[in-house]
């Protein structure tokens, strides 16, 4: 049996940060803006704030730290508050899209960066916080570097900072390292304070088996387990770290672990998927908590653990022991693809300076090994410099409303740490026109200022508005909750299993037509709500109970939002006129507009946004291998493979959408461009 380990003093006072203890604290005491740069696994994030509680800085006010990745939002105040000994919700707490534990008591407070934003709206002077830091700031999420330019605007203008506030507040910035020059120089030559630390040496060796020409290939996921199966049987005592893709690859990269293993002498425990002397751990955004704090636990004597982990273990958890690296070469990334005018989430190439990165996991304790599961040449031909900054490369939709919400208009000038291009702000605008958020001077219309209210995509936002003021709004809710939950439908491994979940699946999609695939997560959600045994009847339909209770918790809290929002006197009514059964189909096309397609020959449809995308319904929908039935479709999102598919679709009358698709086109640009400057 496992002894749950617990950390104690002696531990943290080991961290690099422990002796500048004083003189940091004094410098966020000194400083408006303050920079801290140091290794990862420094104790920037969990000690720092520690330090900022202990000597009163909770006094005035909340300490507030923010995290780009939800998951390191949620660890790392479990951490703090062991650390602290105190219950997670109380004086430690964290903040994430919905997830709230926090409570009056909450000093010290970790969140996403996402969160602190949506704060921001309700109160530009941030007046509950003493200090807010910003950390991670070198990976460059969009909500953090908004966060910058915004808190960079407050103090460019004395007034602002400190209009509705009793005390000043101070900004730290935190970063692994990364552009301290450019970062200071951003936020008016403000201090730096680097914390120096110990790396040791890391031996880097390149593989044979990706090369330039297998950018597109799944192929990696293979060979990441022969290497890493390699490493344990060759390689001297010290934990492994294995960085993949996402949750399917790191749960197939897993289970092809025991299969191989099995071929040779084994013995494993199903829960532990120990492997002759290997604890094999998954590491993932979406998985469950109590399961991610193992990987934090040191092996039982004799062990090799080794971790299967997303980006999430290059910079955001730190995990003791590591010696050796196994790299894919391969992140899956959400960038703007030009070939279907969309946000997609891609499996793209890492960068030189994120393969450095984590090859420096292997050296923080003694020297370590990393083994690129890639060829040279594929590092010269497809690894970039550097990873571009997501403000580059995604839509700026639900940005540039916060930032007009703000009272930003000129979104063009706004100060940018790295300026996107302008069509991309430029499209956001576009887009903004078409949900009807903005008018065509570029101001807030009353129905922007209530979809920006609404943690979600812009048009889903749309259509849950548009089913509110029908009065609807209990097709809408389920269906938006269900969208923004990880997917619900288990797809096991096993071919057999996997036979019999498809039969359940389309059984599910069977009860409302198995034509519509909005309707069926609605149904989804229902059935299981007023099941008696909910846990059971999803294992039964092979649905995932821990991602449906989550859709549940989000559905109550949109309709909180939403029922706030009805209480307006300008909240908008409209009668409907038409089929009923027509009425969910109908509110999905105000908002999805731009996600319709009409059928051009065989299974192969055409998107009309302009881009004119030939796309396909991927297999997972219940109206693949009915192409020939339909004409127009709206979907939810896109998969890009060798092909481009669409997920979540539903069949549509051109009738509905007739209206809205000239609005994509009659957007003049131009005179959207000289608002964005006014
Ligand atoms: P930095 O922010 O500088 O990268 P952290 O404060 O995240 O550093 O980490 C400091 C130390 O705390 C590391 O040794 C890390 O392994 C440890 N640590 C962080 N979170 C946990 C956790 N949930 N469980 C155990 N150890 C942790
Ligand atoms: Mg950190």
């Amino acid at each position: 049996k496992k002894t749950s380990w617990k950390p104690n003093d002696s531990e943290s006072k080991h961290l690099p940060i422990y002796r500048h203890k004083t003189k940091l604290v004094q410098a966020v005491e000194d400083s408006t803006f303050l920079l801290v740069t140091g290794e990862t696994g420094s104790g920037k994030t969990t000690q720092l704030p520690q330090y900022l509680h202990e000597a009163g800085f909770c006094k005035n006010g909340k300490v507030g730290i923010t995290q780009p990745r939800r998951v390191a939002a949620i660890t790392v105040a479990q951490r703090v508050a062991q650390e602290m000994k105190c219950t997670l919700g109380r004086e430690v707490g964290y903040q994430v899209r919905f997830d709230d534990c926090t409570s009056q008591d909450t000093a010290v407070k970790y969140m996403t960066d996402g969160c602190l934003l949506r704060e921001v709206l309700a109160d530009p002077a941030l007046s509950q916080y003493s200090v807010v830091i910003l950390d991670e700031v070198h990976e460059r999420s969009l909500n953090t570097d908004i966060l910058l330019g915004l808190l960079k605007n407050i103090f460019s203008n004395p007034s602002k900072a400190t209009r509705g506030r009793a005390f000043p507040l101070k900004v730290v910035v935190m970063s692994a390292t990364m552009e301290t020059d450019k970062l200071s120089a951003f936020l008016s030559s403000c201090p730096v304070f680097a914390i120096p630390g110990r790396v040791f040496p890391v031996t880097c060796t390149f593989g044979s088996a990706v090369g330039p020409k297998d950018a597109e290939s799944t192929f990696y996921v293979k060979e990441v387990v022969k290497v890493a199966l390699d490493v344990h049987t060759g390689e001297k005592a010290g934990d492994i770290l294995v960085f993949l893709t996402g949750q399917s690859e790191i749960e197939r990269a897993c289970d092809l672990m025991f299969e191989k293993a099995e071929c040779i002498d084994y013995r494993y425990d199903v829960r532990d998927r120990t492997v002759e002397g290997l604890l094999i751990l998954p590491l993932y955004g979406s998985m469950p908590t109590d399961q991610q704090r193992q990987i934090f636990q040191p092996p039982p004597p004799g062990i090799r653990k080794c971790v299967v982990a997303t980006n999430i273990a290059a910079t955001s958890l730190t995990i003791n022991g590591i010696k050796y690296i196994v790299d894919s070469g391969f992140v899956k990334q959400l960038s703007h693809n030009s070939r279907v005018g969309m946000d997609v989430l891609e499996v793209v190439p890492i960068s030189k300076s994120e393969a450095q990165q984590r090859a420096g996991r292997a050296g923080r304790t003694s020297a370590g090994k990393c083994f690129r599961i890639y060829t040279e040449e594929f590092w010269e031909k497809c690894m970039p410099e550097y990873t571009v900054p997501e403000i580059q490369r995604t839509s700026l939709t639900a940005v540039v409303l916060t930032l007009k919400c703000l009272s930003v208009h000129d979104v063009i000038r706004f100060p940018y740490l790295d300026r996107p291009e302008e069509r991309f702000i430029l499209e956001a605008l576009k887009q903004l026109y078409q949900f009807d958020a903005i008018d065509r001077r570029g101001g807030v219309t009353k129905l922007g200022e209530l979809m920006v209210e609404f943690p979600l995509h812009p048009g889903l936002t749309r259509a849950l508005l548009r089913a509110a003021s029908l009065g609807c709004q209990d097709l809408l809710l389920p269906v938006a909750a269900m969208l923004s939950v990880e997917n619900i439908f288990i797809r096991p491994g096993h071919p057999d299993k996997q036979k019999e979940a498809d039969k359940k699946h389309r059984a599910l999609a069977a009860k409302t037509g198995g034509m519509n695939d909005f309707a069926t997560l609605l149904s989804v959600f229902q059935l299981c709500k007023s099941s008696d045994r909910p846990s059971a009847w999803c294992k039964d339909n092979w649905i995932h109970w821990r991602a449906l209770k989550s859709a549940f918790s989000v559905e109550t809290q949109l309709r909180e939002i939403l029922v706030r929002l009805q209480q307006r006197k300008d909240f908008p009514v409209e009668t409907f006129v038409g089929n009923k059964s027509e009425l969910l189909r109908r509110c999905l096309c105000t908002g999805y507009f731009t996600n319709v397609a009409r059928r051009s020959v065989g299974k192969v449809f055409c998107t009309m946004d302009g881009h004119g995308s030939m796309v396909h319904i991927h297999p997972a929908s219940s109206l693949f291998d009915q192409e020939a039935d339909l004409n127009w479709i709206v979907f939810h999102d896109v998969l890009v493979t060798s092909r481009v598919y669409v997920r979540t679709v539903c069949p549509i009358r051109y009738e509905w959408v007739k209206d809205l698709l000239p609005k994509l086109h009659e957007v003049d640009v131009y005179e959207l461009s000289s608002v964005a400057r006014e």
